[in-house]
């Protein structure tokens, strides 16, 4: 019955369209995925990703019993960068940063963000302070190697970044929005201090350790 051999065709050729289509949706969720958890300017993840990210690393971490450290840097006095050198050389310095940030947060676990604005974080799994101090002072120092001119900071003739670094285990006193304003209590510390530092703290059980 020729009828019936056409119209078993004409179904099949229509299983291989939806399934073409299928596989383009999948397609374009994943990059929709990936585009949401992006940062568009430095290509890095976005505060969004942080948050996400933080939230999953911690409950994690109450299983584990192993330590967490968060990296909060902010730019300093970026306001007179942009004034004196312009919008667009402004965003050149940020990207340049997310290429460092990208560089020294080479572990699979590690994650590095565009917090917001000028300022940028990195989430540390199985991390102890004196790794992630050291992981900061290293990214600070390359940002002055960078040797981006910078002629109306008081801090040096380049541009500089400062820094708060905490640590943490995993408390059901804590909640990750409160490691988080730690570290930028700390990172506001760096700032009146002098900037182009960086100062951290640890948690200790459920206080916190100055060291
Ligand atoms: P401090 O050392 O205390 O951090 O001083 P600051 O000038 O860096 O801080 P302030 O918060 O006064 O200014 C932040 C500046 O960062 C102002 C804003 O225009 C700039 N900025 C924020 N986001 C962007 C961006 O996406 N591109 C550029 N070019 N500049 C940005
Ligand atoms: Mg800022
Ligand atoms: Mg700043």
């Amino acid at each position: 019955d020729v009828g019936r051999f056409d119209g078993s065709f004409a179904m099949l050729t229509d299983i291989n369209q939806r399934k073409e289509m299928e596989l383009l949706l999948e397609e374009s969720n994943r990059r929709l995925t990936e585009l949401s958890n992006m940062d568009s300017l430095t290509g890095i993840a976005n505060r969004r990703c942080f948050d996400a990210t933080l939230e999953h690393e911690y409950s994690r971490l109450r299983r584990s019993k192993s330590k967490l450290s968060i990296i909060l840097l902010d730019i300093d006095h970026f306001k007179e960068y942009n004034d004196c050198y312009g919008h667009i050389m402004g965003d050149e310095c940020l990207r340049q940063i997310g290429k460092v940030l990208s560089y020294y947060t080479n572990r699979n676990v590690d994650l590095a963000a565009r917090y917001g604005g000028e300022e940028f974080a990195c989430i540390l799994p199985d991390t102890d302070i004196h790794a992630a101090v050291n992981l900061a002072e290293r990214i600070r120092q390359r940002i002055e190697d960078l040797k981006i001119d910078h002629m109306e900071s008081p801090v040096s003739g380049f541009l500089t970044a400062s820094f708060g670094v905490t640590t943490a285990r995993y408390s059901s006193e804590r909640s990750p929005t409160e490691i988080v304003a730690m570290a930028d209590k700390l990172l506001y510390k760096a700032k009146v201090s002098g900037r182009n530092r960086t100062e951290y703290a640890e948690f200790q059980g459920d206080e916190l350790a100055d060291m």
